[in-house]
């Protein structure tokens, strides 16, 4: 690497200026970062304690220089960039020679590169034996600044943002051998692969088997990567892994419009997995408008953002999106109970409002609108939203009248279940409210957990599949209470038991749905919150064609 100097103040005054070591998560990102800067084909990481008694990063990259060494714990001190024109067209991810500084400020840091080391407590340069690379150490990170500790949230929470900033690297380079220790533990021990292997290891079987190829080789834009099979989504937006010009970044707009190329394959609250690698030519792409680098600015957003929505919609029409219901986990066991349930609510609902008119005809458009007459108009029906309203009402009837009983079901035999490091650690963090929604789960290792009995209103569900599900719910801070958790799992039970849109319905199962329309107020809504019915009145029409 080039020779490490003091940015001028003019170039300083131009960077994008903020604290970015608020928690431990990111000090190891600028840690990696560097590493990567430096070429290297190997990056261990060690945590104590989420980071804050100690963060070890090694890497076999080409280093740093002795007489450098005394550079590195300045403030703008960097081998990256030397004046404006860099700035336009960075090839590093680190340029602004400010992160080991910061974290100088706030822990004992030493850096150990190629047999010379220094640390700020002790400034003076001194030889060591190690092996060819860099070691960065940093301990007792925040225990001069009290405050800022008090902003870190709970200890689960906080690894499982190191996690996920170790996961982003290790996913963005699996041509880099990555290993992670968390308290003498290891968590990963990932040999440089492909990144179909990297893809299994890191998030998972389920997630690799329903990704699709996508790639697009334009003169200014090549996108590379994968996009999930609409059968597989999640509550959370945190596997949508977008990378431009190798730096992971945030960008809401992106997000909004990958989530419009899914178009109704998703339910409204549902995030598709993707791992979009997109690359532009560098003088499209600012890094220096966020502290943590985490947004960029993209010169010609609109165009890109079509470009995406575009091929991704094309994408999914090429390839067979037909479900299946053999590998990802069969949804629903035919169990007795559900049985039950359903066959108790034919006799509930009692209460009319009747709004369609006698006797009219129903026709089916697009394999998903159901059209109707009503007294007054016209009722447009979302096929989907229609049943999984009608069904949520059922259930939830049958719910109440069974509720007194039991609240959990032992299931036959106890089920061990593997879930990936990032759910382990959540599954972890919230036993007792697992338990407490009926889930009689204790973890049995790291990653594995004793499954005993489920939740009364789930025992439909495939109990892997539904613990996992929850999981990302809590995740996604809808930790609810017993109640509402209940009235949660009974909406997935109607979710995916409704007929889909692209169904294609007989005269008789539309009228079916109908009769139910008739005796039951389902309100404007599906459990999602998804317009079931939309009536289109006689004096709006009347007004449309200008009878009026
Ligand atoms: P930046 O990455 O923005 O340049 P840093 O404070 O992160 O700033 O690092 C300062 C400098 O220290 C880098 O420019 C680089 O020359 C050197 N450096 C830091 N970590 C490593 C490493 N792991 N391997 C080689 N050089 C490193
Ligand atoms: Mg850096």
């Amino acid at each position: 690497m080039s020779k490490i100097h003091k940015l001028t103040d003019e170039v300083v005054n131009r960077i994008a200026a903020g604290e970015v070591i608020e928690r431990p998560a990111y000090a190891i990102k600028e840690l990696i970062e560097n590493s990567i800067d430096a070429s290297a084909t190997r990056i261990n990481i060690e945590i104590e304690d989420e980071g804050l008694t100690s963060i070890s990063v090694f890497d076999n990259g080409i280093g740093i220089e002795k007489d450098d060494l005394k550079l590195v714990l300045q403030r703008h001190t960097t081998s990256k960039i030397s004046n404006f024109e860099d700035l336009d067209a960075l090839t590093t991810l680190g340029f602004r020679g400010e992160a080991l500084a910061s974290i100088a400020s706030i822990s004992e840091i030493k850096v150990k590169s190629n047999g010379w080391q220094i640390s700020n407590t002790n400034k003076k340069i001194s030889k060591i034996g190690m092996p060819e690379g860099t070691i960065v150490e940093i301990r007792s990170l925040f225990a001069s600044t009290p405050a800022r500790r008090k902003f870190l949230k709970s200890k689960e929470n906080e690894y499982r943002q190191i996690l996920s900033q170790i996961q982003s690297f290790a996913l963005n380079h699996p041509e880099i051998s990555f290993t992670f220790v968390r308290d003498n533990k290891t968590i990963y021990n990932l040999p440089a692969s492909s990144l179909e292997e990297r893809i299994t290891e890191i998030l998972g079987e389920t997630v690799a088997n329903f990704s699709i190829p996508i790639s697009l080789k334009d003169s200014y834009i090549k996108i590379n990567g994968f996009i999930s099979h609409p059968q597989v989504s999640f509550k959370t937006k945190n596997k949508m892994l977008i990378y431009i010009n190798d730096r992971r970044i945030h960008n809401t707009s992106l997000i909004t419009s990958i989530k419009e190329s899914y178009k109704n394959l998703l339910q409204t609250y549902d995030y598709p997995f993707v791992y979009l690698k997109i690359t532009l030519p560098k003088e499209f792409v600012d890094a220096n408008v966020h502290p943590k680098k985490e947004i960029v600015k993209i010169l010609n957003e609109e165009t890109v953002l079509q470009t995406l929505r575009e091929n991704i919609f094309e994408t999914l029409t090429k390839h067979n999106l037909t479900f299946s219901n053999s590998s990802w986990k069969t949804r629903f066991t035919k169990t007795d109970l559900a049985k039950s349930l359903r066959e108790q609510v034919s006799q509930t609902a009692e209460y009319k409002i009747a709004k369609v008119k006698k006797n009219s005809d129903i026709i089916q458009l697009h394999n998903l609108y159901l059209v109707t007459e009503t007294e007054n108009g016209i009722l447009l029906l979302d096929q989907h939203a229609v049943h999984e309203a009608i069904l949520y009402y059922k259930f939830k009837q049958a719910y109440l009248n069974k509720k007194s009983k039991k609240f959990s079901v032992k299931i036959s035999k106890p089920k061990l279940i593997k879930l990936t490091s990032h759910k382990a650690s959540l599954a972890s963090e919230n036993l007792e409210y697992l338990n407490k929604i009926g889930f009689e789960i204790e973890q049995f290792n790291e990653t594995s957990f004793k499954l005993y009995a489920t939740p009364l209103v789930a025992t439909d569900l495939d109990p892997e599949t539904n613990l996992n599900e929850t999981l990302e719910e809590i995740e996604s801070e809808n930790k609810r209470d017993v109640e509402a958790n209940i009235n949660t799992m009974l909406s997935y039970l109607s979710c995916r038991s409704a007929i889909k849109s692209g169904d294609k319905l007989t005269k008789k199962q539309m009228k079916e749905l109908l009769r139910y329309l008739d005796k039951i107020d389902l309100g404007y809504t599906c459990p999602h919150g998804r317009p079931v019915k939309v009536e289109l009145t006689k004096q709006f029409l009347e007004k449309l064609f200008l009878r009026s």
